[in-house]
């Protein structure tokens, strides 16, 4: 159990191709759990159960103390997880895009759980988004958080566009922005599509970003160089508002 989180808000990597916690194993796909106003949300499940399930108990999350699971996209790395965990407490809703396969969610409904299907920018909870489905060929929607007057932004692959996203986030609730990270979805990009993506972060005041999973090696490394201190580096088992503080400075 985690019961001793003081911050308004933590987020733990539980999985990610990059690895923080040399005893939390890494693997391709995204996950990490939101502690935010005495509610746990699962943001997206990795590819593999088992590894999922064996981070989240390395990591002391206490499964049955989670209460809604938000699936970002269909992608097998980002919802591969996502039965194996129902298998173990299937009391949750499951937020996913109204444009999941209905076979997907048939799955979902199947193993227990409540399936709430998101299409426009809409609150969740109290100060939880969702940007709404994004894109065109492959939709996609993006947490967003509002804490103490200013948005954290959580991307599964950012198929949509990153910066498209946090446009999105930032018009919807006309706030500043302390924080973006999961994937961005830039690899193999060549270094001036990066740079503007980095100066489009810039001129939107976005205060720290944390790249991962799918953002690329080499984009990854531009973001550390570029953002200097707001550069958050990110891994499995890292907590953001513990060992990173970006959420405790911002006052
Ligand atoms: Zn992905
Ligand atoms: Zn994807």
């Amino acid at each position: 159990m985690n019961g001793k989180v003081k911050n308004e808000l933590v987020i733990t990597v539980i999985y990610d191709n990059y690895r923080y916690r040399t005893d939390i194993e890494p693997g391709w796909g995204f996950s990490c759990l939101v502690d935010f106003n005495n509610t746990r949300i699962l943001f997206d499940t990795g590819a593999d159960g088992d590894l999922l399930l064996e981070n989240m108990d390395k990591l002391e999350i206490d499964l049955g103390s989670i209460d809604s699971i938000f699936l970002s996209h269909e992608d097998f790395d980002h919802v591969g997880g996502v039965l194996s965990l129902l298998s173990m407490n299937s009391n949750v809703i499951v937020y996913v895009p109204q444009s999941f396969s209905s076979a997907f969610k048939s799955e979902i409904k199947e193993a227990g759980a409540r399936v709430k299907q998101v299409h426009e920018f809409m609150e969740l909870k109290k100060n939880v988004f969702s940007t709404g489905e994004l894109g065109t060929y492959k939709l996609e929607h993006a947490m967003v958080l509002r804490t103490r007057g200013s948005l954290v932004v959580i991307t599964g692959c950012a198929h949509p566009g990153i910066v498209h996203i946090v446009q999105r986030a930032k018009e919807e609730l006309n706030d500043k922005v302390l924080l973006v990270m999961g994937g961005f979805h830039l690899m193999g990009m060549d270094n001036d599509r990066v740079m503007q993506i980095i100066n489009a972060f810039r001129s939107m005041g976005v205060q720290y970003a944390g790249p991962c999973h799918c953002t690329g090696d080499s984009p990854r490394e531009m973001f550390r160089k570029e953002m200097g201190s707001g550069f958050v580096e990110l891994g499995t088992g890292v907590k953001i508002g513990v060992e990173i503080d970006v959420v405790k400075n911002n006052t």
